[in-house]
């Protein structure tokens, strides 16, 4: 069976990691159109360095959840058969063990060189601009996709989601396009869609949808999944 999981910033919220869009409609304090997209980043590079190094250096002090965890093993058990998406910019997928992660936004833990086009692994700052590893050149913006940029692996997801037997949406509000797309991709390509989430989503066209917190429904779901394998086998 072949399974493609999409998971948005809800599966990372029981970890501590503020959602995109809180209630107050700001992403841990600020205007998401503020720090999250190139004419911000040109307008106060300052002010987006910050941002986005607040948020790295906060990926110190959380740790993956139930739900992270039970997607590891759904991979232990599907292997390339599941085909694992975030939104994400967190690591905690990787940490909760997964191996193959899709990271369509891009990762707080990666520099991009602007001037050279390199990308480095990231733990410090870029505040005070560094200069590039490769090129020496002060250029580095944080490797996360902004609104108005090109998602990465789209062609590999939309034939991921053309392809799979089964989508499951985790944890992702549903406004935030392409990925909020997807479902409909997923139904073109004839199979069965499933969403996990606290509420439903304001693209709610699933097959299911299920409500609750994501550390109760996720590793329920992937017993599911691992039970219906194993007697398939
Ligand atoms: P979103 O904030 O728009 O939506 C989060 C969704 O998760 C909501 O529908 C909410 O009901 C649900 N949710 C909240 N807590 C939950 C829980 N405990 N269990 C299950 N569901 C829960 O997030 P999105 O749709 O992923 O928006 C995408 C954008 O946000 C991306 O561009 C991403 O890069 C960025 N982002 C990433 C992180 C992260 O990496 N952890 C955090 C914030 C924002």
């Amino acid at each position: 069976m072949k399974v493609v999981v999409l998971t948005g910033a809800g599966i990372s919220a029981e970890s501590g990691l503020a959602t995109f869009r809180d209630a107050d409609g700001l992403w841990e304090g600020h205007h998401p159109e503020d720090v999250a997209t190139p004419e911000a980043f040109a307008a106060d590079r300052s002010l987006v360095q910050r941002f986005y190094d607040e948020r790295r250096a906060g990926l110190g002090r959380v740790a993956p959840n139930a739900a992270h965890v039970a997607l590891a093993r759904l991979e232990e058990t599907l292997g390339d058969d599941l085909f694992l998406v975030t939104q994400n910019i967190d690591d905690l997928h990787e940490r909760g063990g997964s191996r193959r992660v899709h990271h369509m936004h891009g990762e707080l833990g990666v520099a991009w060189c602007v001037a050279c086009d390199r990308r480095t692994t990231w733990g410090g700052t870029l505040i005070d601009e560094p200069d590039c590893p490769s090129c020496g050149t002060a250029a580095l913006r944080p490797d996360v996709v902004w609104f108005g940029e090109m998602p990465y692996g789209m062609d590999d997801i939309h034939r991921a989601l053309f392809s799979c037997d089964l989508f499951v949406s985790i944890g992702t509000s549903g406004v935030v396009y392409p990925a909020a797309g997807f479902v409909d991709y997923a139904h073109a390509g004839g199979s069965r869609t499933l969403e996990l989430n606290l509420e439903r989503a304001a693209n709610s066209d699933f097959h299911e949808s299920r409500q609750g917190a994501a550390t109760a429904l996720v590793p329920a779901w992937v017993d599911e999944v691992i039970a219906l394998h194993a007697a398939r086998a």
